[in-house]
């Protein structure tokens, strides 16, 4: 039960300087942790009861000055903490953090911005407008398109998609914003067999279930096959239709051939959404930009700036071809917001309503690599990931099963005993995978790819350098040979 309230918590009434001392705390605990990157085991080394118990610290009454609430998480958190932010681990596609990127990200938290409207944070809507129109350029996408900065690319498929639902629907005469999705026409999704998971949750967001959805075959590069594509079109002849394709497939880091599907799709009136959330860079480079020709030509696009850009987590980018198909899938007016006349509304393009002012980290990452430093960080991750998968895979006991053409290679570990099976393997390949990983000179994982399991190689990181490269095939051999 409440008390009477005559005397204020002491940790409400400290006023006086409390930002100083803390915020020198942080940043040198930070500096402290990232000065260890390179020495420190990149997998963790505390385990889930070691964490709850050190972090599952009662819940106070009178709480706990702020000093050493900062010195005990990050005390606690020791070893929890996985390594992605350095230059060894090739696990998933993360990728790491610039120095450039982490400190707008800072001053983005210590500004606090609500980056809702212009009205709540005009610095941040006009760096959205140059940040948006920046990624365009470097991306090459149509210079009309709007966009939207979002939480990651799974939000930025939720994005595109929308806007997809509502165009298709609206040429099909169907009014969605009246009458919702109930008695209208049934849209088909016609989607890579390798699709990411983030799109078929996007597409359940979206009402549109599992038996709208027809799974397009896959070469064995995973690209979606021309024929696959041009079969399930006929079958759809009439309803609304949208095609999902990806640049980067999160095994071989493949791209679908964009210059042969999207006419073939615009020839039936589909809609063409891609997935391209670490691929789609690959126009940033002018050596391998030939992977993603003809991209530009679909009607949305969602990528990651967390991923291979290398900003702090939190930051995906959706594109649109059809500014008013997005916008009207987005918008929101409501009489207690301040809408401007002319400047950049966020609302009227992001799935949120309060959110992070994302921009800043952005912005400030652009700036500083410029167009020849994204085009370098791009190529430099392919060429480690080439490098990593060629000699990895030539070690006794591995086999290279794809060399990387962008940033991704897969290799596995057979099972040598005779007439060892596909579970052999893969219980071989994974025992494999858990040495290299405790070892803490590297860090990859596993996952299915055409039926068997497989070890990724995946290169994201601005940090990862030729040294780290020798540094992890030396301790893969360590653990094979
Ligand atoms: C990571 C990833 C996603 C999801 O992106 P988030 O930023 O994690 O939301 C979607 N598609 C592909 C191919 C990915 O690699």
């Amino acid at each position: 039960m409440a008390t009477t309230n005559e005397s204020i918590p002491e940790v409400l009434s400290a006023t006086t300087e409390p930002y100083e001392d803390l915020l020198r705390q942080a940043c040198e605990t930070a500096l402290a942790f990232l000065a260890k990157l390179d020495s420190a085991s990149v997998a963790t080394t505390a385990d889930l009861s070691t964490l709850r118990a050190r972090l599952g610290r009662p819940l106070s009454d009178e709480g706990v000055a702020a000093d050493q609430v900062i010195a005990e998480l990050a005390a606690d958190a020791e070893g929890g903490i996985i390594g992605s932010a350095g230059g060894r681990f090739f696990g998933w596609v993360i990728g790491g953090s610039f120095p450039a990127a982490l400190a707008a990200d800072w001053l983005t938290s210590a500004w606090d911005q609500n980056g809702a409207v212009y009205a709540t944070s005009p610095a941040e809507a006009v760096v959205e407008e140059v940040v948006g129109a920046w990624l365009k350029e470097i991306l090459g996408l149509p210079g009309h398109a709007s966009y939207a900065l979002v939480s990651g690319c799974q939000m930025a498929h939720v994005t595109c998609l929308a806007a997809a639902r509502y165009a298709v629907l609206t040429r099909h005469g169907w009014d969605l914003d009246e009458k919702g999705l109930s008695g209208g026409p049934e849209i088909r999704i016609l989607a890579s067999d390798q699709k990411h998971g983030s799109v078929a949750r996007a597409l359940r967001l979206l009402g549109i279930g599992r038996s709208q959805i027809v799974d397009l075959e896959t070469d064995a590069m995973s690209r979606v096959i021309p024929e696959a594509l041009e079969d399930a079109l006929q079958g759809t002849t009439g309803a609304p239709a949208i095609v999902v394709l990806q640049a980067g497939d999160i095994n071989t880091g493949a791209c679908d051939p964009f210059e042969v599907l999207i006419p073939l799709a615009k020839q039936h009136g589909a809609w063409v959404h891609v997935d391209g959330a670490f691929g789609l860079w690959a126009a940033a480079s002018r050596k391998l930009r030939h992977l993603v020709r003809g991209v530009e030509g679909a009607d949305s696009w969602a990528t990651d700036g967390h991923k291979w850009l290398n900003v702090p987590h939190d930051c995906g980018y959706a594109f649109v071809a059809h500014p008013e198909s997005h916008r009207a899938a987005m918008s929101q007016q409501s009489s207690y917001v301040s809408y401007s006349g002319d400047a950049r509304d966020e609302m009227e393009w992001n799935p949120e309503w309060s959110r992070r002012a994302r921009g800043f980290a952005t912005y400030a990452t652009l700036r500083h690599l410029g167009r020849a430093g994204v085009s370098a960080l791009v190529e430099r991750c392919c060429a480690h990931a080439k490098t990593l998968g060629e000699r990895i895979g030539a070690l006794p006991g591995a086999e290279l099963l794809c060399g990387a053409t962008l940033n991704q290679a897969v290799v596995r570990f057979p099972d040598p005993k005779p007439g060892a099976t596909e579970a052999d393997h893969a219980k071989r390949t994974d025992a494999v995978i858990a040495a290299i990983n405790a070892t803490g000179e590297a860090y990859f994982t596993a996952s299915m790819w055409k039926g068997r399991r497989v070890m990724r190689i995946s290169v994201s990181s601005w940090q990862t350098s030729e040294q780290d490269v020798e540094r992890v095939v030396r301790a893969v051999e360590g653990v094979t040979g």
